[in-house]
């Protein structure tokens, strides 16, 4: 692992491609993406536009032509193969409603080649399950939703549960009663990723676009066992959560009462928390670190920072008239590198 805190985050930004809605509208594109060796630069609005056009710098850059497969391999390949180590590791995806955060971290089943990162890392992780003849493992599952700050279980045929996190000693932060599952392979992970699936669109019909304002957190647990030179047992255990965040769009405050204002409020408690969060761990002079704030930086306080590995993979679209959310999306990426 590396020991430069700023390499154990890593951001990259992946550009839809324009909707059939916005080609016909006659939209323009705006942003133009440049791979360097190791950098990606972006550049965002128009020459002759009445702000002159924005710079970014980030670790990878993807447009339009990036597909699901590629896009797996150069973000989040990396990240399996630590947690298969033992390591603790996030994958974020982070953007605007309708950007592609969905469809980078779940994608579509059919056909096989739209697959999202969730499945491909549950593809690599039994993969390499297989391939490792030698020691034991156990693979458990679950997924969560924290919508304004309150936990609730996707994988429980009771989805009302207001479920409540708790901190031990000795093994951390946990959420009590949070149903988890052991998959023994691929194909059992999948179907616990589709049951969940199925309880986050069941919430969506009751409260309008709730997925918009939710953040979704899969997590795969990994115990590995394993029997060393000095003939004794040996176990660790990697963690690897897949976070589709609530959309950065700034929340409407026009009808600034009751539900909505407060939904507003904590919606970007969580975000402007991990941002923080992410800040302080990338900054090399700052020691305290704010997981204590929101409900997601806690739940993720021990698989951010220290020995582990974030993936934040922010999502953009390329039309004119988003140029405003795309540079404040771009702007949050930065702030969150520290750059
Ligand atoms: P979000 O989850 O950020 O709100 P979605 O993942 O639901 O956004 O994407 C919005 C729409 O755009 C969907 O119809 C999705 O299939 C499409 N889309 C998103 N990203 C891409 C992409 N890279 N290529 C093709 N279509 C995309
Ligand atoms: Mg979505």
């Amino acid at each position: 692992m590396s020991k430069n805190k700023s390499e154990c985050i890593q951001v990259v930004i992946r550009c839809r491609p324009l909707s059939k809605k916005e080609r016909e509208n006659g939209n323009e594109k705006v942003v133009q993406m440049y791979s360097r060796e190791d950098k990606g630069e972006i550049m965002v609005g128009r020459e002759g536009d009445e702000e002159p056009p924005k710079q970014f710098t980030f670790d990878k850059v993807f447009d339009e032509a990036i597909g699901q497969e590629q896009l797996f391999e150069e973000s989040s390949r990396a990240i399996v193969g630590n947690v298969l180590e033992g390591y603790n590791g996030t994958i974020f995806a982070y953007g605007q409603t309708g950007t592609g955060k969905t469809h980078t971290m779940e994608g579509e089943q059919k056909p096989k080649e739209m697959r999202g990162v969730m499945s491909r890392c549950f593809e690599a992780v039994f993969n390499c399950i297989d391939a490792h003849k030698d020691a034991q493992f156990l693979v458990r599952a679950s997924y969560l939703e924290i919508y304004k700050e309150n936990i609730r279980d996707l994988l429980s045929p009771n989805p009302k549960n207001k479920l409540i996190m708790h901190e031990k000693p000795d093994s951390g932060v946990y959420v009590k009663d949070l149903s988890s599952f052991i998959c023994k392979n691929y194909q059992e992970m999948q179907a616990v990723q589709n049951t969940g699936r199925k309880n986050k669109s069941m919430g969506e019909t009751k409260m309008n676009a709730r997925s918009s304002r939710s953040h979704s957190v899969f997590t795969l647990t990994l115990e590995c066992s394993e029997l060393g030179p000095d003939g004794k047992d040996h176990i660790r255990v990697g963690k690897l959560n897949m976070v589709d965040l609530a959309g950065s769009e700034r929340q409407s405050k026009t009808d600034a009462s009751g539900q909505r204002l407060e939904e507003a409020i904590k919606i970007n408690l969580s975000l402007t928390c991990l941002c923080q969060v992410i800040s302080a761990l990338t900054d090399t002079k700052s020691s305290y670190v704010p997981y204590r704030d929101s409900q997601l930086t806690r739940l993720l306080q021990d698989s951010l920072g220290g020995n582990t590995k974030t993936v934040m993979i922010a999502n953009i679209g390329p039309a004119d008239y988003n140029t405003d959310e795309t540079i404040n999306t771009l702007r949050w990426a930065s702030r969150a590198k520290n750059i």
